[in-house]
């Protein structure tokens, strides 16, 4: 991480969002294989294409949406709602449409957000075939009687489900999960900014060796993760800690929602990270809804998996509608979700156990050049207390993480205390816990 420069590359984060913002995604379509192939050219990317109706457990790969415009025209010719403005304005996947109306049998097809009025909401239809538009409260309202012009130009095909993966090949071939969704049109939060910190940590991860395999899913919420994991079943006793990436740019504290199974190691070091990070943060049980950790932690996959974003969907008011546009993330917070989960990933690269090899009274550290002259001082880099307490722990039994967690120090401290303990040949290497 020391090469990183958080200012340069929270600004690179909120640009790629911008520069995504525009496209119409979906769970299927162009927008989502254009978003794709912007991130190839940062990140080594494989595009892969489900075909519409395969079945994956109890779903099917639905058919393929893909739109070209979307208006209404008023009683005067006027158009009034224009897809080309702002891509929220038709509900996704919405059938193809062309007539004329009266405004009462329009308006049952019309969403807007009376206690928000001036924003736009995010509406979509995939499994129902309908068709609907959007707007804010303030236009619906204004709206005269008379007949009016509708036109959804879109097509419902026999096509794919498009996801993208990047795999960074470790030492081993144990795996880190990081999962992010594609699926929505202009939303930043909720969608944006979760896409750019996973391509920023990919990179960042792929610029030097990794004891671990990290593999990174571009996919479209719900059906993408379950399309994945099902036509990747042989593969997934490799992943052993996970990260569901989401809402990852906006103002608020950092939350944790940890797995399902609570206590796995991403679990601890996630909150190992923020507690020790001295700034505000959340921590949240798993619970059943939310993003793909739903499907990743469902009883019969049970990865361990938790979700790293900021504030939780639905609890910010501009969730889903167009106020969650480029200005309501921030290359600031987007950089801080980048540092958490650098952070976690590690604990993750690094928790070994060791076993203190002089365990008869604290051994004498001045004649293996450890002894700073005095309580708590600092030498060589490493903290002494740190070394008292990878010594005092290091019984087999407990990881670096466990003495991270107990001492309430830094784990690159206790680290950096147990290398120099091993390297002075007073600590043996027992195993990887993961
Ligand atoms: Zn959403």
């Amino acid at each position: 991480m020391n090469n990183l420069d958080l200012q340069a590359t929270g600004r690179e984060m909120h640009a790629l969002a911008a520069e995504l913002y525009p496209l119409c995604r979906s769970i299927t379509g162009n927008g989502v294989r254009s978003t794709l192939q912007r991130l190839a050219q940062d990140i080594p990317l494989a595009v892969r294409e489900v075909p519409s109706g395969t079945q994956v457990f109890d779903w099917t790969v639905p058919e393929e949406w893909n739109i070209r415009e979307g208006w209404i025209k008023d009683p005067h010719g006027r158009v009034v709602v224009s897809f080309a403005n702002q891509n929220l304005h038709v509900v996704g996947y919405s059938t193809p449409v062309r007539g004329k109306m009266t405004l009462s049998e329009l308006k049952l097809r019309l969403f807007s957000l009376p206690d928000q009025p001036d924003l736009i909401p995010y509406r979509t239809s995939y499994y129902k075939k309908t068709w609907g538009f959007c707007l804010p409260h303030r236009d619906l309202e204004r709206l005269e009687d008379g007949e009016y012009e509708v036109c959804i130009d879109s097509r419902l095909t026999n096509g794919s489900l498009t996801y993208g993966e990047c795999f960074i090949s470790g030492a081993t071939d144990e795996e880190v999960l990081v999962s992010c969704h594609t699926c929505h049109p202009s939303l930043a939060n909720d969608n944006l900014a979760g896409i750019a910190v996973a391509v920023a940590l990919a990179r960042q991860l792929a610029s030097c060796p990794q004891r671990l395999s990290y593999r990174f899913l571009f996919i479209p919420g719900t059906i993408g993760s379950i399309a994945w994991l099902a036509l990747n079943e042989a593969g997934i006793h490799r992943i052993q800690h996970g990260l569901v990436l989401t809402c990852a740019g906006d103002a608020g504290p950092i939350t944790y929602k940890k797995s399902r199974r609570g206590n796995a190691i991403i679990d601890r070091a996630m909150q190992h990270v923020l507690r020790t990070s001295g700034a505000e943060h959340r921590v949240v049980d798993f619970h059943p809804y939310g993003y793909d950790e739903r499907q990743y932690c469902s009883p019969g996959i049970n990865l361990p998996i938790g979700c790293l974003m900021r504030s939780p969907h639905g609890t910010f008011p501009e969730y889903h509608t167009s106020a969650d546009n480029l200005d309501f993330i921030q290359p600031e917070s987007l950089a801080d979700t980048l540092v958490k989960a650098l952070e976690a990933f590690e604990v993750l690269e690094h928790n070994a156990r060791f076993v203190n090899l002089k365990p008869m009274c604290e051994p004498r550290l001045g004649k293996y050049g450890l002894y700073g002259g005095g309580g708590g001082q600092r030498t060589g880099g490493f903290d002494e207390l740190a070394l008292l307490w990878v010594l005092n722990l290091s019984d087999g039994g407990n990881d670096l993480l466990a003495i991270a967690e107990r001492s309430g120090m830094r784990f690159h401290k206790i680290l950096a205390a147990a290398v120099a303990l091993e390297q002075a040949g007073l600590l043996h290497k027992e195993n990887l816990t993961c």
